[in-house]
């Protein structure tokens, strides 16, 4: 027979249980609810913290660089001292919010997201070796590490506690099937409740959906990139040009701006594939990818038009500093191919390069790459290795050839 205070533990444990897989269930499914990494983190983050969550005062993210075999430091979610703690915990207390409505704000949280503590977490760079660390042994050992008492803490190596300032913390790894791509760091240093072992017990949990998601994100980020992006040359393809550019002119329209776009064609291309070959083709359409790739700016969109064609979109760029754009680039290929002369009719490799501008010129898609395209023609019958604005008249002259 059960004792009376027996069955009142075994309910306390049951209704533990119950908390356990609905905390569960719930993150899981916020976690399906995105393909975005960045949200995924913190989703995790959030659980791991806030109240309706498991409570910790802070929870950090780490995730393996394959490439230079380091651990690097990506979100931290917690308060940066004791008295930060004691506000938010105020204001999170009074304003009720719920663990949904904290993965909501996720908007917020990335409009400010320079706190302290993520600052701090995203300078760190762990190299993994067994002599780094706590947070590389978790990585190595693919382990959990519990410090929670004295004994544990002589573990503890020199850059964690400087870095983060720790007192008792827990470690977990993160995992896919049998990769490991980073690791978890939780603990209590503000309110100093124990970590317990059910605590872990559900860090674990957590870690393994979290592990999954990360990875099925990443496939999925992977897919959408190759998808957009031209083998050969690692520009942008035609198809996500198109995306851009739709997406920029409506930008432009909003805000009331300008943007030009940039045409690009290599000169007397087929007489350099058919004396060369296709191999040295190929490598001539990336070197020019690549340097129209190193003097644009970041917001500018370049891209592999077709064969041996490229488009630049210049947000914000008038015509005639788009123009003088386009001659650096044409005089920078010139320079590159000066010594073709047994090959090319001009006695190098070129480009002509061909701009119109959004909303002098045109204002839809359509007509600012006709425009674009009809002043490269332009450069073409003037003889090539130029860079030509479009004007009005031009397409008469077109249709009269
Ligand atoms: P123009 O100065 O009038 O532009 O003359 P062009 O010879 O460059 O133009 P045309 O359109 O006649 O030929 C383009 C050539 O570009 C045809 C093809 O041999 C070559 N080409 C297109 N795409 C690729 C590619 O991916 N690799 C290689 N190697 N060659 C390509
Ligand atoms: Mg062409
Ligand atoms: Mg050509």
């Amino acid at each position: 027979m059960l004792e009376k205070d027996d069955i009142k533990l075994l309910k306390l444990e049951l209704e533990r249980l119950e908390w356990e897989l609905s905390l569960l269930s719930e993150v899981s499914n916020a976690m399906r609810s995105t393909l975005k990494l960045d949200q995924i983190f913190y989703i995790i983050l959030t659980a791991l913290t806030s109240h309706e969550g498991l409570g910790f005062n802070r929870a950090m993210l780490f995730l393996v660089n394959e490439k230079e075999t380091v651990l690097e430091g990506i979100m931290g979610i917690g308060p940066h001292s004791a008295e930060e703690a004691g506000k938010i915990w105020n204001a999170i207390s009074s304003s009720k919010k719920t663990l949904e409505n904290f993965i909501e704000s996720y908007d917020i949280f990335k409009r400010d997201s320079e706190s302290r503590l993520n600052s701090i977490v995203k300078g760190i760079k762990i190299p993994l070796r067994e002599d780094m660390g706590i947070l590389a042994l978790t990585i190595l050992e693919g382990m959990p590490f519990e410090i929670t008492n004295q004994e544990a803490k002589k573990l503890v190596d020199q850059n964690t506690q400087k870095a983060l300032n720790t007192d008792f913390f827990v470690t977990v790894p993160l995992r896919a099937k049998d990769k490991i791509l980073g690791a978890i760091l939780v603990d209590n240093i503000f309110n100093k409740k124990p970590i317990t072992k059910t605590d872990v017990r559900m860090l674990t949990m957590f870690a393994n959906h979290a592990g999954l998601a990360i990875e099925n994100s990443r496939l999925y980020e992977e897919t959408v990139y190759l998808s957009n992006t031209d083998w050969l040359t690692k520009l942008w393809n035609y198809g996500r040009f198109q995306q851009s550019l739709s997406f920029e002119i409506e930008k432009t329209k909003r805000e009331d701006g300008r943007l030009s776009l940039v045409m690009v064609d290599v000169d007397n291309f087929k007489n350099y594939n058919d004396t060369l070959g296709h191999m040295k083709g190929d490598e001539a359409i990336k070197t020019i990818a690549a340097t129209l790739s190193s003097k644009s700016r970041k917001i500018d969109t370049v891209a592999r038009y077709g064969g041996e064609e490229f488009a630049i979109i210049m947000p914000g760029t008038s015509k005639e500093n788009a123009r003088l754009f386009a001659e650096r680039l044409r005089s920078e290929v010139e320079k590159i191919y000066a010594d073709e002369k047994d090959i090319q009719p001009n006695k190098r490799l070129t480009i002509s390069c061909g701009v119109a501008s959004y909303p002098e010129d045109a204002t839809s898609k359509e007509d600012l790459v006709m425009r674009s395209d009809i002043a490269l023609y332009e450069a073409k019958m003037a003889g090539k290795n130029r860079s030509c604005i479009y004007s009005t008249g031009m397409e008469e002259k077109r249709t009269a050839v």
